[in-house]
């Protein structure tokens, strides 16, 4: 395996050799104290971690080791996307009870297809034994320019990717006893980090830009915040996934698609042609403090449902 240093004997440092197996060329210079990245000459380092729970993010009985892998992987690349950052490795800490050590290779598995998506190696990492499942994934990336959640302006067309409202939808078909649809699981189980296609928004003109983990609502009212600004959406202009409804596509979490705004009008067909995926405008940014969010369906304002917080009631 590539450039790591040969690690000692015992039980955990099996399951850590057992995880590189899998990785092959995926992880790089593993096995001193610490990893050493090189951040090219111009560019700024980008951090973000990201802590998942099992029975709280994900349960065992939903998805297959491999799809918590990847999930929990891809939910922290996504952040890097959201930054407009390249991705330049990862490091995977790691809480597993001590039935899931047989298990091990197949979650590393999701983990390495996930870095392997958007090109970011795993770099190092810690492994302990605990009562749930807990997988925290720290991402470093880099970028010249980056896509702040803070600098939506006046005039601004607000923008999303993809079709919302697949991984809400999964998750109470998964609730009450049901199979959901391929898509739809697919949707929650294999976000994809929009890494490549916020690279694209930030180079044709996005100047803020935020992912959508908590739901659109959400996100829109921390854009809103951070740029203290008014932001006005059209709900029928919210692209929403074939079999789910508008509410799912509003309030729902776990999307990682992008949310970004921009003074220029994008060529969403070219954007189309490039990733397979759809670019929409659903509103704009109308003016600068009071931040807030008005949606309005036809002309008509409704409210817009929150989407997911952890700690509310
Ligand atoms: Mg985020």
């Amino acid at each position: 395996v590539s450039g790591h240093v040969p690690i000692g004997p015992g039980r955990e440092f099996d399951l850590v050799r057992a995880m590189l197996h899998r990785w092959g060329d995926r992880a790089h210079g593993i096995g001193d104290d610490a990893a050493v990245l090189d951040v090219p000459p111009g560019e700024q380092l980008v951090v973000t971690t990201d802590v998942a729970v099992e029975t709280v993010h994900f349960r065992r009985d939903w998805m297959s080791p491999q799809e918590i892998g990847y999930r929990t992987t891809a939910a922290a690349l996504s952040d890097l996307a959201a930054m407009a950052a390249t991705p330049r490795g990862l490091v995977l800490g790691l809480t597993i009870p001590r039935d899931w050590t047989s298990t091990l290779a197949d979650f590393a598995d999701g983990v390495g297809a996930a870095a392997a998506d958007v090109s970011c190696p795993i770099v190092g990492g810690d492994v302990t034994s605990g009562h749930e499942i807990v997988v925290t994934v720290t991402a470093f990336g880099s970028t010249r320019a980056p896509l702040r959640r803070s600098n939506a302006e006046p005039g601004d067309t607000v923008y999303v990717t993809g079709a919302l409202g697949g991984p809400a939808t999964a998750v109470r078909a998964l609730e009450q006893g049901r199979d959901p649809t391929p898509m739809h699981r697919e949707r929650l189980v294999h976000p994809r980090p929009r890494i490549r296609e916020a690279l694209w928004l930030v180079a044709r003109g996005a100047h803020a830009g935020i992912d959508i983990s908590d739901g659109l609502s959400s996100e829109l009212l921390h854009l809103a915040a951070a740029s203290d600004v008014a932001i006005e959406i059209a709900l029928e202009r919210v692209p929403v996934l074939e079999g789910c409804a508008v509410a799912d596509a509003v309030a729902g979490g776990e999307e990682y698609e992008l949310l970004v705004t921009a003074p220029t009008a994008f060529d969403t067909t070219e954007f189309r042609a490039a990733f397979d995926l759809a670019l929409t405008a659903i509103g704009a940014v109308a003016s600068r403090g009071a931040p807030r969010v008005v949606a309005t369906r036809d002309g008509n304002r409704v409210d817009l449902a929150p989407g997911y917080d952890h700690f509310s009631p």
